[in-house]
């Protein structure tokens, strides 16, 4: 269910519905909106009783959810879901680029590109110290020396940083250390860790799963926002289908149709989603035409001596040519791409 409380209901009216919820055993997330604030009531079974909320001060509409997920809907909060992360705002007018390595490989190699891809305009750097790969052999990243060496391009260039956690264990060195926890394709519906990404006290950029439906993505996104973190990004990053051209199959008519029912903002890894060089830019730039928020893209300066997705990375002069693109074609779309040139050396 969803309370929706009048604009001219107070503070004290939202806290004395959450109270309400809370005595009945259920848990409240309050919405504040641009023209109303919305309270999503979850933990209930089933239907919970009207007659609980109609008649409290500042309540105007109870709504019943059709749909499996609630925090994610528009219907509890019409308006785009905006946040910071440092001093880059996401989900706002302005396009995010996240840039950087597949993995952490050394200090020298990550304060490397971290420096290149700040030039070329990146506004957040990624790079995996806990890397999920298909076989045991390869490399895995390096873990919690990863995460230090990822804090220390944070100083250097002033960047945020998104990283991977892959389990329990690493979500918490990621939650220390990093801006942004990601949570993988492989992981987008492991169901307790998800959970436990929602009582971390970072924004978490969700990957969607390979084979998950828009149902699926949302409701992994909805175990992390029941949980009571709200700061959520979804990421396509390519799905398997038959198609053998392309690592996997970049979905972008995924991007509207999460518009369409979630304010959640997604970005979109076109990286990933194509796994070969010469189609990171062209799928960069439809990605931005047909609404993504953001994009995150694999750079290495050495892509031929890369621990990991090599084939994929863009060469940081390529990636600045992209940034040139895409904030040509932003304003197509009433955005707009604020580039952060230059190294800041604190
Ligand atoms: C990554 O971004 O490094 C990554 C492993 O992505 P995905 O989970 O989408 O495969
Ligand atoms: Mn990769």
């Amino acid at each position: 269910m969803l309370i929706v409380m009048g604009a001219h209901a107070t503070a004290a009216d939202v806290e004395r519905v959450c109270k309400k919820i809370e005595e009945l055993g259920f848990k409240p997330h309050a919405m504040p909106g641009a023209s109303r604030t919305a309270i999503g009531l979850t933990g209930n079974p089933g239907p919970v009783e009207a007659g609980y909320f109609e008649n409290m001060p500042g309540v105007v509409e109870l709504i019943q959810v059709t749909h499996p997920y609630k925090l994610v809907s528009r219907e509890l909060k019409p308006d785009n879901t905006e946040f910071t992360v440092g001093d880059v705002l996401i989900g706002g007018t302005e396009i995010v680029v996240i840039a950087g390595p597949c993995a952490v490989e050394s200090e020298e190699q990550t304060l490397r590109i971290a420096e290149k891809v700040r030039a070329f305009g990146a506004h957040i750097y990624r790079g995996g110290a806990f890397k999920p790969r298909t076989s045991p052999y390869s490399f895995h990243g390096l873990g919690l020396s990863g995460l230090k060496i990822l804090a220390k391009a944070r100083e250097y260039t002033g960047m945020p940083i998104v990283t991977e956690a892959i389990d329990h264990e690493s979500l918490q060195m990621v939650e220390e250390y990093a801006d942004i926890i990601q949570i993988g394709a492989r992981n987008m519906q492991n169901f307790s860790l998800l959970r436990s990404a929602g009582k971390a006290r970072k924004p978490v950029l969700l990957k969607r799963g390979m084979s998950a439906t828009l149902d699926d993505f949302l409701l992994a996104a909805e175990y992390i926002m029941a949980e009571g973190n709200y700061q959520v990004i979804l990421c396509e990053r390519g799905i398997r289908t038959f198609a053998d051209h392309t690592r996997n199959t970049l979905d972008l008519s995924i991007v509207p149709a999460v518009k369409r029912i979630s304010h959640l903002p997604i970005f979109v890894d076109p990286s990933h989603g194509t796994g070969k060089r010469h189609k990171v830019a062209p799928m960069s730039r439809a990605a931005i035409a047909v609404g993504a928020d953001g994009l995150i893209i694999e750079v290495h300066d050495q892509p031929e001596n890369a621990l990991s997705d090599g084939p994929q990375a863009l060469l940081p002069e390529t990636f600045g040519q992209l940034m040139d693109e895409i904030q040509m074609l932003a304003p197509v779309v009433k955005r707009t791409v604020t580039r952060k040139d230059g190294v800041r050396h604190n």
